[in-house]
């Protein structure tokens, strides 16, 4: 009989990578995904305890699974991956009886072995198990792990050191990725110019891994992410200028607006080096579009330390921000020597107060293209209309004659802070002068 599985994912696009690996060394098996726990007889819960609600949203997930198991409701395997499972797991073990397998960030192989499958059948450096294209987007992790040891941040004590894919193998991913129909793939890393730093000898960096990848016949797109200032020299800032089909797009986390701040995240730039990188990619290309993200209320951040974030989002100008509160990640730097001191009600202001000043700011920038055409790659449809993005990663909502995977010209009739609305240029009613 056709065993069933069913993935839950929370969290980054890294983990959503990872679940698309792992699908696919299962179906290689013959194994069928299923939309719920509902007769699967494995359920695999991908985590992420960056914060600690994304812990807690898997934790109570697995009290659901264990209560289905309980009345009857379900026979299946319950397998944690991701970053809830470090490198000891007799704690989990412990706390989680129940739970028949833990593996570590792409540890895939351990899962086939629980599972009685022992083939060659996936993980990451099994060029035969590339995850198989779901729509014309993908992810392909290039580097994993971090190295930089942020005292806030959990990441490199769950995911390891950085450790960078080989070029070939990533080139021969995309091609495979291309020929399933995908036009557009992201290159990820927690800190996605480190790559190549990791390799003994030759150091090829991540414009040139983008040039290897660059001209694979029917290839669209190529965006990166996450961007660490430190990492990100003026050669892969050219190299983004330079092809064509990298797109003028850069998610670089500041954090926070105040360098005493930055020193106690220990996040190894300093405001001015930071504002250098923006400058640079300003200068060689004015119309990138920059996200960012940001923390309030990380140890000891006073009001004027708060100001500081909200005035160097007023000077950046940036296309977009993630903001989350800070939240104290057992085992990380910060938690160990630091005072988790902001209290909930002012963390929850701030975060408040840096959503409304972006709210202004993206709809300001966002208004600029009323009435200018983009080009977008099509991603699928909703309520009657199409979606897709910008080259410079803007949902776009549009209506007219089109099919996934195509890159049409929209003209943009509507702007909001959170997406563009239009009409593709060909069905664009002409101008009445
Ligand atoms: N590597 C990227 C970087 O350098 O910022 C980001 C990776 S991190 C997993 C994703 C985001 O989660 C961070 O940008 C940060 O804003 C947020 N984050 C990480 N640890 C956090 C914590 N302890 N509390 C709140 N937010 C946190
Ligand atoms: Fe975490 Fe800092 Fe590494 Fe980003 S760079 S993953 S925030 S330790």
């Amino acid at each position: 009989m056709t065993q069933r599985y069913h993935i839950w994912t929370e969290g980054c696009q890294m983990n959503v990578a990872d679940s698309q690996k792992l699908a696919a060394g299962l179906d290689r098996f013959g194994w069928q995904a299923t939309d719920g726990p509902e007769g699967a007889d494995l359920v695999v819960l991908n985590t992420c305890v960056v914060r600690d609600k994304s812990e807690q949203r898997a934790i109570s997930h697995l009290g659901r699974l264990k209560a289905m198991k309980r009345k009857g409701q379900g026979d299946f395997k319950i397998v944690v991956m991701g970053c809830m499972v470090g490198p000891k797991d007799d704690e989990l073990r412990k706390r989680f009886p129940y739970v028949d397998h833990f593996a570590r960030p792409q540890a895939f192989e351990g899962i086939f072995e629980n599972l009685g499958l022992s083939d060659d059948t996936g993980g990451e450096f099994w060029p035969t198990a590339f995850p198989t294209p779901t729509g014309p987007t993908a992810y392909v992790p290039v580097i994993h792990g971090c190295d930089k040891f942020c005292t806030y941040c959990i990441v490199p004590y769950r995911r390891g050191r950085e450790t960078s894919r080989p070029m070939d193998e990533i080139v021969q991913e995309v091609a495979h990725m291309v020929h399933g129909g995908v036009r557009e793939v992201t290159l990820l890393g927690q800190t996605v110019e480190a790559y190549g730093l990791d390799f003994p000898e030759q150091r090829p960096d991540l414009g040139d891994l983008m040039a290897a990848m660059h001209d694979l016949p029917n290839l669209e797109r190529i965006r990166f992410l996450t961007s660490y200032p430190k990492n990100m020299t003026r050669k892969i800032i050219e190299a983004v200028r330079d092809l064509p089909r990298v797109t003028e797009f850069f998610n670089i986390p500041v954090q926070h607006g105040s360098d005493p701040v930055l020193e106690r995240m220990r996040r190894g730039y300093t405001l001015s080096e930071f504002h250098e990188k923006v400058d640079l990619i300003r200068s060689l290309m004015p119309e990138a579009s920059i996200t960012t993200d940001i923390i309030v209320g990380f140890c000891g951040e006073t009001e004027s330390e708060f100001q500081d974030t909200l005035r160097l989002l007023e000077e950046v100008r940036f296309d977009k921000v993630h903001v989350a509160m800070y939240s104290p990640r057992p085992g990380t730097i910060a938690a160990r020597k630091m005072e988790d001191d902001v209290p909930l009600e002012v963390k929850k202001e701030r975060l408040h107060a840096i959503e409304e000043l972006e709210e202004r700011i993206s709809t300001q920038l966002n208004l600029r293209l009323e009435g200018t055409d983009q080009e977008i790659l099509v991603e699928g449809r909703r309520e009657s209309r199409w979606y897709g993005r910008t080259r410079s990663n803007k949902l776009v909502h549009f209506v007219g004659e089109t099919q996934i995977g195509d890159v049409v010209t929209v003209h943009i009739d509507r702007a909001t802070a959170w997406s563009l609305q239009g009409t593709t240029a060909a069905d664009a009613l002409p101008l009445v002068l």
